[in-house]
């Protein structure tokens, strides 16, 4: 193909103070495109993936990974085929899983880049389901939160991309009864109809407590916390002696100006001797080859259905990233750019 001379890429231009403001806060911007130097690639990119943890990037406030830059063009998952390239292993026509999203064209290291396959999967689906949510969720459930079969297991987010994968894993690997919530009766529906789940509640219907209570009548051996706050409350007021919670996300805050008061009852976790540990997906990638096996294999058997919510063009993907965070999306929010 000719070869761009102009990239079109998201600079964050303003710390977002509680919700963003995609006028102030974010300005799409038009860059050279750099030519490969030895050991790069040149990327067009494909997909981009939009994920919760961005917002956290976004702030100035020390965290396991770095804010972004003022100025600069924002960092993320994206999938892109090599248009040229100047590094050994990867050729024209190649595709790559790298850290250069929000643009449209990448010059990327090639030792950062990951080739990844079209044929054994659709490309999407390795920033999603076979990519670092879904592991998010293997390494979550099996490993943090020590899940075993009989358990009864309780997510939140539950319609999302990391959550929709906690609560199907769990079916396959055998628990008493799985749980989910999410923020509308359309996604409850999908989470028991589509993706098996025991029993669902919508959140926006009432009490987060009162509900998960009904939902689990003999209490919960495992919550995966992907939502914080309340959710986390109600999660304590219901699980069993010896539970365990995996703290994988509290985007009920992310936005949050003010420290959010729950939960209120974390005293309980003497009594009950529930273990309570956060979860970084980082630290799990020696599971990689195990959760790809397993989770394709389910994937092509039909056993694991996922979803992804596409939104189309590099100008929209600052709202795609807000409509990650009011729940537009069921399963993995993507960005596509034409080719
Ligand atoms: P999702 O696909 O789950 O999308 C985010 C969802 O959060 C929305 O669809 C929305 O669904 C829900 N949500 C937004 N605001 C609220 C709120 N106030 N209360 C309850 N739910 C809300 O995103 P991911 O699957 O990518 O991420 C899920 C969680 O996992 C996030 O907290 C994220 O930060 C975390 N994460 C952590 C990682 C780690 O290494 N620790 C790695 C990857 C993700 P709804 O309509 O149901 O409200």
């Amino acid at each position: 193909m000719t070869q761009p001379t102009t990239s079109r890429e998201w600079h964050l231009i303003a710390r977002p103070e509680g919700w963003p403001d995609p006028e102030r806060d974010f300005a799409l911007r038009e860059a050279e495109v750099a030519q490969p130097g030895e050991g790069q690639i040149l990327v067009q990119n494909l997909h981009l993936s939009v994920d919760p943890y961005m917002r956290g990037r976004m702030s100035a406030a020390k965290s396991y990974v770095e804010p972004f830059e003022l100025g600069k063009p924002m960092l993320g998952g994206a999938v892109g085929r090599v248009i040229a390239s100047k590094a050994e292993g990867f050729a024209e026509g190649d595709h790559v899983l790298h850290h250069l999203g929000w643009r449209e064209y990448a010059t990327v290291n090639a030792k950062s880049a990951v080739k990844v396959d079209p044929q054994a999967a659709p490309l999407t689906t390795y920033l999603g389901v076979l990519g670092m949510p879904g592991l998010t969720a293997y390494a979550g459930l099996l490993r943090v939160a020590e899940f075993k079969e009989g358990d009864t297991v309780f997510v939140s987010g539950a319609a999302g991309a990391v959550g929709s994968q906690v609560g199907q894993i769990a079916k396959l690997k055998g628990a008493a009864r799985v749980i989910g919530s999410a923020g509308s009766d359309e996604k409850v529906r999908t989470l028991v109809e589509e993706y098996g789940f025991d029993a669902a509640f919508n959140y926006k219907n009432g009490p987060v407590a009162e509900q998960l209570q009904k939902a689990a009548p003999d209490g919960i051996d495992v919550y995966f916390d992907n939502v914080g706050g309340d959710h986390l409350e109600a999660a304590i007021a219901s699980i069993n002696l010896h539970g365990r919670i995996a703290v994988c996300g509290m985007i009920s805050q992310y936005n949050a100006t003010q420290p959010t008061p729950a939960p209120r009852n974390l005293a309980q976790i003497i009594a009950k001797r529930f273990r309570m540990e956060g979860l970084l997906v980082g630290d799990h990638y020696d599971l990689q080859p195990k959760f790809v096996e397993e989770v394709s294999a389910w994937v092509r058997s039909g056993e694991l259905k996922y979803r992804e919510t596409t939104v189309t063009g590099i100008e929209n993907a600052v709202d795609a990233f807000l409509g990650l965070l009011r729940g537009e999306n069921t399963g993995k929010m993507l960005v596509t750019l034409p080719e």
